[in-house]
């Protein structure tokens, strides 16, 4: 950055650089977890005919309280089981900015979040671009694997740092593994006056029988579940991400938006895509078996996959993940080094996808990972 911009700039701002994954042209692209399957056709024609529907009307500002895509979001996040109404729901561009609503409202300086690394390296950057200090906690203490967080292990860790904020990520990026509803009590609980955000982004790929902490909301006015449509949905592009919480705590929400923060069209093709939920998720099982795939082919090679509810695995073993990264590169496949000592992460994809990655790593694998212990 040129020097006078610098000194203009805010002063934890400099010498930071923007977050951002490679988006390079590559044969095939396993780096940022989006959902490799186009959007179905029907699917494409009901967004179009809906945004043709509201085009005339861009005239006007749009529905501020997105009334209808909430109702439908509610809708959605009700076929789980636990029944969410539409004033406990919030929308917003992307989960993303979802959090940063939550981290404007209920952060801020002389505040403090704490998340428990490694896991989603936003949580950190929007924390601190909210002048909110964010405290890194620890996974794999006293756990089985290095990444687990453990009920006792959470609980302590926030006693100890007394945070305003908790972020939870579960199915969690980059490990992979979804937490148990113990430590997300146990949380809770330790905390009796901090926001307990918990982000499920990959709760539709989680493995059968793993529950999520909507089903806790119920008398937990403090706890925050977020959501998005941008995986398991198949709609990265369209950018909206939703949570669901207490209704005054979503109500202060309210606070902080940019009026009218949700455009016509990214409303309009929400619902479109909601109206038709069914063929949207029609390809979470086939990614499921894709993922399950590359944990199992992985120990074959003498490489360590990490259990994965996601719609990735994170994979360790490796001398040098950089090296690794650089070389299925060169051989047509990105993935992700998200900057763990000795683990790359790969996207599941399509069955195509997955074998591509499989084929570009098992001759690396020989010369790329660690000796045996
Ligand atoms: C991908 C991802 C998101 C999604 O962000 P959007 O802004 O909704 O696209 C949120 N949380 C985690 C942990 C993610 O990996």
């Amino acid at each position: 950055m040129r020097s006078d911009i610098e000194a203009l700039l805010r002063p934890d701002l400099r010498g930071r650089s923007a977050y951002g994954a490679p988006q390079l042209d590559v044969p095939v692209a396993l780096n940022t977890n989006e959902n490799s399957y186009a959007v179905p056709p029907v699917v494409v024609a009901a967004i179009t005919d809906a945004v043709a529907a509201i085009a005339g009307g861009l005239n006007r500002y749009p529905d501020r309280e997105f009334t209808a895509l909430r109702s439908a979001l509610a809708a959605y996040l009700s076929r789980s089981g636990t029944a969410v109404g539409s004033e406990a729901v919030w929308a917003a561009n992307g989960s993303n900015e979802v959090l940063l609503h939550l981290l404007q409202a209920f952060g801020g300086p002389g505040r403090t979040a704490l998340g428990f690394t490694p896991a989603y390296s936003m949580h950190p950057i929007i924390t601190t671009t909210t002048g909110t200090t964010w405290v890194d906690g620890m996974r794999g203490l006293g756990a089985e694997g290095r990444f687990d967080l453990t009920a006792a292990s959470a609980a302590q860790q926030v006693t100890t740092h007394r945070p305003d904020i908790v972020f939870l990520c579960s199915p969690n990026n980059p490990t992979g593994t979804a937490l148990g509803l113990d430590v997300v009590e146990a949380v809770y609980a330790a905390a009796p006056h901090a926001l307990v955000v918990v982000d499920e982004a990959y709760a539709e790929f989680a493995r059968v029988g793993t529950p999520s902490a909507l089903t806790l909301l119920a008398g937990r006015p403090r706890l925050v579940v977020t959501r998005t449509m941008s995986k398991a949905f198949a709609l990265a592009g369209a950018r909206l991400g939703y949570l669901a919480a207490d209704p005054d705590l979503v109500d202060a929400l309210r606070l902080v938006r940019m009026p009218y923060h949700l455009s016509s069209q990214t409303q309009a093709v929400a619902l479109a895509a909601l109206a038709h939920t069914d063929l949207m998720l029609d390809t979470v099982e086939a990614i499921k078996a894709e993922r399950d795939r590359i944990v199992a082919a992985l120990p074959s090679m003498g490489l360590t996959p990490v259990p994965s509810d996601a719609n990735f695995v994170l994979f360790g073993h490796l001398t040098d993940a950089a090296a690794t990264w650089r070389a299925l590169l060169d051989a047509g496949v990105l993935v992700r080094d998200v900057g763990v000592p000795h683990y790359l992460r790969v996207t599941a994809g399509t069955p195509q996808e997955t074998t591509a990655f499989l084929d570009a790593l098992a001759p690396l694998a020989p010369t790329h990972r660690l000796e045996a212990p």
